[in-house]
């Protein structure tokens, strides 16, 4: 128990954690070049935000939730999504009177109760976007169009973009009516959540994985057919605009999304590369949620890639070869006097920008070359008796194979120029 991590849950070891930062940096990258700005909300939040927010005919809601009681006997459940939190800070925070669109985005651990299996934890990471304030349909095509920049500037293949729109209120209610009066007697075959999904929004009966209820639903009116003319407009609209940035798409009338207060546009973007869970992507507006939390009416729209699962296309795929950047300088030294200066000098090059190390656990010379080798440092030298008399030092190019001799006082300017100018100063 002690040394096995919970259930549900992966290490991130140093040896791959390289990769991960080389994601994150492509995120914040791209996420800047379309104008969005980093927010930070807590790990955990009030339950009733999430019930509100996610909805509570959902799965997460329903079944997924890390909820416990704190110790001042309040609610708590850790965040399964991302969205709810930044709901809950615009409003807190009045975003909604600052000049809008308001863009942001998150990278953040979310927790959720799932049998655990290839692709599903139970703590996640999701890199997600979320605007508010703006309601046409340029938006919905522009976040559509940062995931897909975002999978192309990794080298991703193989994804389809699967879009769909579910209406807002207006169209809803009289489409209810057209799925209950489908489903007649029907309803007593139902699985007990989608006899829930019945009464409070029927519209997520399309989303459930039961056989029997997935049989029931085959011939079943799409919200598609039955769009108002302004979400239908809307429709028309988000698609023009994703056509002329180039980007492919199918729609795929059957996507209503896990959550209750999606309105108009949702989408979601699949591999093939991923087997049964093969969502790496999903989206939509969102265009009542911020008033349903207490806040003005406020369009808004978001998505949510998760990235583990990212990671596990990018590992499959193999398309890039994300290596880490070796460290540069390993000083090797025989006695405490050359420990001493190697010291010194680690001091001087790490001041500089140079990344240096030497022996921290009493190693023979041979060990600590064998050491550095391992480590992939560019440059291994050694300090000896010899060399602190002499003040003379050979170097040597680990990939390159050539030595080179130099004075001791000279090494921070050997360095800088054999690194190419990798000084910070
Ligand atoms: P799924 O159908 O796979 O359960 P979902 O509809 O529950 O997905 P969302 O709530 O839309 O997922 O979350 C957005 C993304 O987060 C998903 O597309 C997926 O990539 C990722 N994700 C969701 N749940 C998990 C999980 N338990 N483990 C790992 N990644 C997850
Ligand atoms: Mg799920």
């Amino acid at each position: 128990m002690l040394t096995r991590a919970p259930k549900g849950t992966k290490d991130i070891l140093p040896s791959e954690s390289y990769s991960w930062q080389y994601v994150e940096e492509k995120i914040r990258q791209i996420a800047r070049l379309y104008g969005y700005r980093e927010i930070r909300t807590p790990i955990f939040e009030h339950t009733d935000l999430f019930v509100r927010s996610v909805g509570d005919t959902t799965d997460i809601v329903q079944k997924e939730m890390f909820t416990f009681e704190d110790k001042g006997k309040r609610s708590i459940t850790l965040k399964p999504e991302g969205t709810a939190g930044v709901v809950r800070a615009y409003i807190e925070h009045s975003l909604y009177a600052e000049p809008q669109p308001i863009k942001v985005y998150y990278i953040t651990p979310c927790f959720r109760h799932e049998r655990p299996q290839a692709g599903r934890q139970r703590q996640f990471n999701q890199f997600g976007v979320e605007v508010f304030g703006g309601k046409e349909a340029s938006l919905d095509a522009e976040i559509i169009s940062l995931a897909v920049k975002l999978f192309d500037s990794l080298a991703i293949k193989g994804l389809k973009v699967n879009l769909n729109s579910i209406g807002c209120p207006d169209c809803r209610g009289p489409y209810h009516e057209k799925i209950k009066e489908y489903l007649g007697d029907n309803i007593n075959s139902l699985c007990k959540s989608c006899s829930d999904r019945y009464e409070k929004n029927p519209l997520r009966i399309l989303d459930c994985k039961e056989e029997g209820c997935k049989a029931l639903i085959a011939g079943i009116p799409l919200i598609l057919d039955n769009l108002c003319d302004e979400c239908k407009d809307h429709f028309d609209q988000v698609k023009a605009f994703l056509d002329a940035k180039g980007i492919d798409y199918q729609i795929n009338p059957l996507i209503v999304r896990g959550l209750d207060y999606y309105t108009k546009t949702v989408f979601e973007i699949i591999s093939d590369s991923l087997g049964a869970q093969s969502t790496v992507c999903g989206g939509g507006r969102y265009d009542g949620l911020v008033e349903e939390c207490g806040g003005p009416k406020t369009p808004g729209i978001g998505f949510a890639i998760g990235l583990e699962r990212l990671m596990m296309i990018l590992e499959a795929q193999k398309a890039i070869d994300i290596v880490e950047e070796p460290m540069d300088i390993y000083i090797a030294t025989i006695g405490d006097m050359a420990r001493l200066k190697a010291s010194d000098l680690i001091s001087v090059l790490r001041k500089k920008g140079i990344s240096a190390d030497m022996d921290h656990v009493g190693r023979s010379i041979k060990a600590q070359f064998k050491y550095a080798g391992k480590q992939g440092y560019k440059f291994v030298c050694t300090i000896g008796e010899n060399e602190l008399t002499t003040g003379d030092l050979r170097i040597k190019n680990m990939k390159e194979g050539k030595e080179d001799s130099i004075r001791i006082e000279s090494l921070l300017d050997y360095l800088i120029k054999q690194l190419g100018g990798s000084s910070n100063d």
